[in-house]
């Protein structure tokens, strides 16, 4: 069923095709042609920016074969940079990159063995009821692709995400919903030795703010961060503008609202403590999502990995990926572990086991006896 080297010697040729974000049409057109290969239909949506490396979501309906539930698997076809001319490299069953690039198995594993589940329905080995595999883009640079899917005329009952982290078995039952801050100190400038009465300091603004703020972890749910400061021009003069950038997450959206709110007034009651001005631009790149594990899209992936000899563990994630689109949109989604680590730097591995572990999984998540 799995065939362990066509997976192997496919997810070697993606990772060497150049897919940064926003710059996946040469991959897409791959999918696009392997899928049309084995007598499915694949489709381009309108989520690119229309430049020539850009491509939209490519999107693929597999008919049922029999009576079953209609799954959607999602991956995303973009990497994070270093990217260009990945050499992978086998050592005693693990792929790697030869070391000055990233691997790109996030998110090129998922993509691998969601076109082996193509190949093996296209065998026409299993009975299966619809599937549809979506492979987004600019995953990456806040889940463009993913937010601009238009799904109104699919009817899916369970949705898999196959991005996280973290062995088969793993799933990712929660992500936190966000919010961004852009924050802009604006104050007087004026010379620092001569006439440092007449200014107004935004970095003293801003430290103030900041000094005043709860950060780091707020508690089992929340989190908090300034990840940016700069401001000012030399040292003789007392700075006019200062900038901030800072983000806070949480599991429970009233918990961000809460830390967001505590936040916001930290930095006016600075400014506002030495005649300074704030101007703050809050906006929330994504939602949040919790399921527990009676939700079906839980307990149905629980079933079939324990089906398959795979132990399943539900876990709770601090990062965003396409799942929290999903759930946004209504769809009732959770991300699984495929199995590689230390992504988004050169050390990214992805261990051959648990690619075809993926595969045999998928393969038992449509299948209908
Ligand atoms: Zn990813």
């Amino acid at each position: 069923m799995v065939d362990e080297s066509r997976l192997v010697r496919l997810f070697e040729t993606l990772v060497r095709i150049y897919s940064p974000s926003r710059k996946e049409q040469v991959i897409a057109d791959y999918i696009k042609g392997y899928i049309e290969a084995l007598g499915f239909l694949a489709y381009e949506d309108e989520a690119g920016t229309g430049d020539v490396l850009s491509s939209g979501n490519v999107i693929v309906t597999i008919p049922g074969t029999a009576e079953g539930p209609c799954i959607l698997f999602v991956s995303h076809l973009d990497t994070v940079e270093p990217a260009k001319d990945v050499e992978p490299v086998i050592e005693n069953g693990v792929i790697r990159s030869k070391g000055d690039t990233v691997l790109g198995a996030d998110d090129k594993a998922g993509v691998a063995v969601m076109l082996e589940l193509a190949s093996i329905l296209a065998s026409k080995s299993v009975l299966h009821g619809p599937v549809h595999l979506i492979f987004t883009v600019a995953e990456e640079v806040g889940l463009e692709g993913a937010k601009a899917l238009d799904l109104s005329d699919k009817k899916i009952d369970y949705t898999y995400v196959l991005d996280a982290s973290g062995k088969v078995g793993t799933i990712v039952i929660s992500a936190p919903y966000q919010d961004s801050f852009e924050i802009e100190f604006k104050g007087r400038a004026a010379h620092a030795g001569m006439a440092p009465e007449m200014g107004i300091s935004a970095i003293v603004a801003a430290s103030k703010a900041i000094g005043c703020m709860k950060l780091g972890r707020i508690d089992d749910e929340t989190t908090a961060n300034v990840g940016v400061i700069e401001g000012g021009k030399a040292g003789n003069i007392v700075p006019d503008k200062a900038r901030v950038v800072a983000e806070a997450r949480s599991l429970d959206v009233n918990k961000l609202e809460a830390q967001a709110q505590h936040m916001m007034e930290c930095c006016k009651a600075a400014a506002k403590e030495i005649g300074a001005k704030v101007d703050i631009k809050r906006y929330r790149p994504y939602d949040g999502y919790l399921h527990t594990g009676d939700d079906p899209v839980v307990k149905n992936v629980m079933d079939k990995m324990l089906a398959v000899g795979i132990t399943p563990r539900l876990e709770k994630s601090g990062g965003g990926s396409d799942t929290n689109v999903f759930n946004s949109k209504g769809i009732s989604a959770v991300n699984l572990g495929v199995g590689y680590d230390h992504v988004h730097t050169t050390d990214e591995y992805m261990p051959i086991s648990e690619m075809v572990k993926l595969a045999n999984l998928l393969v038992e998540l449509v299948k209908v006896k």
